[in-house]
């Protein structure tokens, strides 16, 4: 789900300001950050977060984002008018970055059939296919391996 146009990059780049004034290195190279709350107030959703990121091979200097809260959600899909795009997750490639809503770790609030770990393989897989297909994301990230 890549990002284009000038006027998104504008409105990031005032979005990235914020978010990485939180971040944190999670491995040698994957940044994480929260979006939305503190790592401390963004529990438990925070930790499974990590725990998820380490095990998907997300590309050096690549930042994944966790987003804490239903509202916290909603600014950041109208910050990068993504609104109604996705209720789960989004990535820019050419920024090098990744949102998740935390709701994917909460079991009452993501009715998908998507574990938190296929979701991140889902964005990986639009990463490494480089390109915004669905079926094809799916398969570059081994989703349903
Ligand atoms: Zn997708």
């Amino acid at each position: 789900m890549a990002l284009r146009g000038p006027s998104r990059t504008t409105i990031w780049l005032r979005f990235s300001l914020t978010m990485l004034a939180l971040s944190a290195v999670a491995s040698a190279s994957v940044h994480v950050s929260t979006y939305g709350a503190s790592e401390e107030h963004c529990q438990p959703a925070y930790n499974k977060f990590v725990d998820t990121v380490e095990r998907v091979p997300f590309p050096d200097d690549w930042t994944v984002v966790v987003v804490c809260s239903d509202v916290a959600w909603q600014v950041a899909l109208l910050a990068t008018r993504s609104e109604g795009r996705t209720e789960m997750a989004l990535t820019n490639r050419k920024h090098r970055w990744t949102l998740v809503n935390g709701a994917v770790w909460d079991p009452l609030r993501n009715r998908s059939r998507y574990t938190p770990e296929m979701v991140l393989r889902h964005e990986l897989g639009h990463i490494l296919c480089e390109c915004r297909d669905e079926e094809r994301a799916n398969e570059a990230g081994g989703v349903n391996k």
